[in-house]
């Protein structure tokens, strides 16, 4: 039986609350607190991971979140756009 994780924020320590999940890649809700997914990029020295090779996955509290408010971008308006379609194909019929 999985007993939970005990989830600590990243930057300080302090307990977030226990995952409630077995399943490390369902983020359960913490107790002030965020998760945060990182999938890697080329260019880091730490994580760089081929695709579909996994994601860190890190918790930071709300307290150290509102310290370096500074370096945080809230991306908002995400535009969702069709860059190609399909439909059937216009055939000439073949001449008898
Ligand atoms: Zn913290």
């Amino acid at each position: 039986m999985f007993d939970g994780e005990i989830v600590k924020c990243f930057v300080c320590g302090n307990e977030l609350g226990t995952s409630e999940s077995a399943d490390p890649t369902v983020l359960t809700a913490v107790d002030g607190g965020l998760w945060f997914r990182a999938y890697g990029n080329y260019g880091s020295t730490v994580f760089d991971p081929m695709p579909d090779d996994g994601f860190l996955r890190i918790a930071i509290c709300d307290q150290c979140i509102r310290n370096n408010t500074g370096s945080i971008g809230h991306v908002t308006n995400i535009k969702q756009t069709t860059t190609s379609e399909i439909k059937p194909p216009d055939i000439a019929d073949v001449p008898s």
